[in-house]
C-alpha cells in the first residue's frame, strides 16, 4: 500500500494526512529564464508568517496534517528573508510527513547557505530536493539567462548530495531553446545518477505568469513532435506518457495532485489550487487579521471553482511540476 493510500485509510478519529501544500516563500530568486515571469514582477513579495503558520495548520478536508509540503518560489533557498520563514515550518513539523524544496541551486553560495540552514532547523527530516537543469552547460545559462548558472548549480548539486537525507532529483522544462538538446542533458543527469522530472513549457496568466515570454518560448509543432520522440526515448516516467499525449494534441488524462486536494500559497498571501489559470484563484491576499477564517473560505470554494470548469485547463496542461515530480508515485487520487 502507498504512503497516500495508508494515510486515506487511516481509522476514524486518528492522525490523518491529506494532499501538497506548495509554498511560495518568495518571488525573487537568482535567474530571470526565459519562462518565468517572476524576476519582473512588482513589488518582490514574501509570504507573511501568519499566512505560512495558518497555511501548515490547516490541511484541507479536516485532516490533521498535509502528506507533502513543498517549498518554491522564486527560490526559498537563496533570498534570504525566504529563509527567515524556515523556522515556521520547524515549528510545525507535526503538520506534514513530506517536505521537498525546488530551487535553481543559483548562486551556489546562497543556495548552499539556504540549505544548511534548512537542514538545520529540519534536522532530521527527509527533504526531496528539486533542482532545476535545463541543459548542459551553455544551454542551461541560455534558459536561465545567467551566465555561469550551469558551473553553479553544478557545484550546488555534488554538494547537496552530501547532505544525509536529502535525495536529489532534476527537473527540466522542455522549451524553444533546450529541445534540441535533451539527449545532452539526459546523458548527463544518466552519469550523475539523478532523476529528471520533464515539464513543458506551458502558458501561464497566475504565479509565474508566462504569458509576456511564451510566444517567444513555446514549441512550435515540429518541436513538440521531437519532445515527444525524446520523452518515448529516454523516460519512463507515467506523467511522461501523460506529457506526450498533450504534445500530440490530445488531453490530459493523470488528475492533477493539487487540483482535488493542494494548494498553491503564493508569496503574496494568494490561495489557488493551480499555479497556471487565474480561473484557479481560490481567494486572497491572506489578511492579517482573520487568517484562518478567509483560508477557510478560500478552501471552501474549490468545489465552486471545479463545478464551473476551472480543470478544463488541465486537459492542455504541460506544467506537469505540481501534479508528480518523482512521477513514479503513486496514483493520485
Ligand atoms: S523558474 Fe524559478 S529560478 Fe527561474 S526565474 Fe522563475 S522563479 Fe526564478
Ligand atoms: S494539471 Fe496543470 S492546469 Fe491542472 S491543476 Fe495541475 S498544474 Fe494546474
Amino acid at each position: 500500500m502507498t504512503v497516500a493510500e495508508q494515510a486515506e485509510r487511516t481509522p476514524a478519529g486518528a492522525r490523518r494526512a491529506r494532499g501538497i501544500l506548495i509554498a511560495s516563500l518568495a518571488s525573487a530568486c537568482g535567474c530571470d529564464c526565459v519562462f518565468c515571469g517572476l524576476p519582473d514582477s512588482r513589488p518582490h513579495t514574501v509570504l507573511p508568517a501568519g499566512a505560512l503558520r495558518t497555511a501548515l495548520a490547516r490541511p484541507p478536508g479536516q485532516a490533521d496534517r498535509w502528506e507533502e509540503v513543498n517549498l518554491t518560489g522564486g527560490d526559498p533557498l537563496v533570498i534570504p528573508a525566504a529563509r527567515r520563514l524556515f523556522p515556521v515550518l520547524a515549528a510545525a513539523r507535526s503538520r506534514f510527513e513530506r517536505l521537498s524544496v525546488s530551487t535553481a541551486g543559483v548562486p551556489v553560495t546562497a543556495a548552499l547557505t539556504g540549505l544548511s540552514e534548512l537542514c538545520g532547523h529540519l534536522g532530521g527530516t527527509p527533504l526531496d530536493l528539486y533542482v532545476s537543469l535545463d541543459g548542459v552547460g551553455e544551454v542551461h545559462d541560455r534558459v536561465r539567462r545567467r551566465p555561469g548558472a550551469f558551473a553553479d548549480v553544478s557545484r550546488f548539486l555534488a554538494e547537496a548530495r552530501r547532505h544525509p537525507g536529502v535525495a536529489v532529483a532534476l527537473t527540466c522544462v522542455i522549451n524553444k531553446l533546450n529541445v534540441s538538446a535533451l539527449d545532452e542533458l539526459a546523458d548527463h543527469a544518466a552519469e550523475l545518477a539523478l532523476p529528471v522530472s520533464y515539464a513543458v513549457v506551458n502558458r501561464s496568466d497566475h504565479y509565474i505568469n508566462s504569458l509576456p515570454l511564451y510566444r517567444d518560448v513555446r514549441l512550435d509543432a515540429e518541436q513538440s513532435a521531437r519532445a515527444a520522440d525524446f520523452l518515448t526515448r529516454r523516460s519512463t516516467q507515467r506523467l511522461d506518457t501523460d506529457l506526450r499525449r498533450v504534445l500530440r494534441g490530445e488531453p490530459r488524462t493523470v488528475p492533477c495532485r493539487l487540483l482535488h486536494k493542494g494548494v498553491l500559497l503564493t508569496s503574496d498571501g494568494t490561495t489557488a489550487i493551480c499555479g497556471t489559470s487565474q480561473r484557479m484563484v481560490l481567494g486572497g491576499p491572506l489578511p492579517a487579521d482573520g487568517t484562518a477564517q478567509a483560508w477557510d473560505e478560500a478552501l471552501a470554494r474549490r468545489p465552486q471553482l471545479l463545478a464551473e470548469g476551472a480543470a478544463e485547463t488541465c486537459r492542455t496542461c504541460t506544467t506537469n511540476c505540481y501534479a508528480w515530480r518523482n512521477s513514479d508515485g503513486p496514483a493520485p487520487r
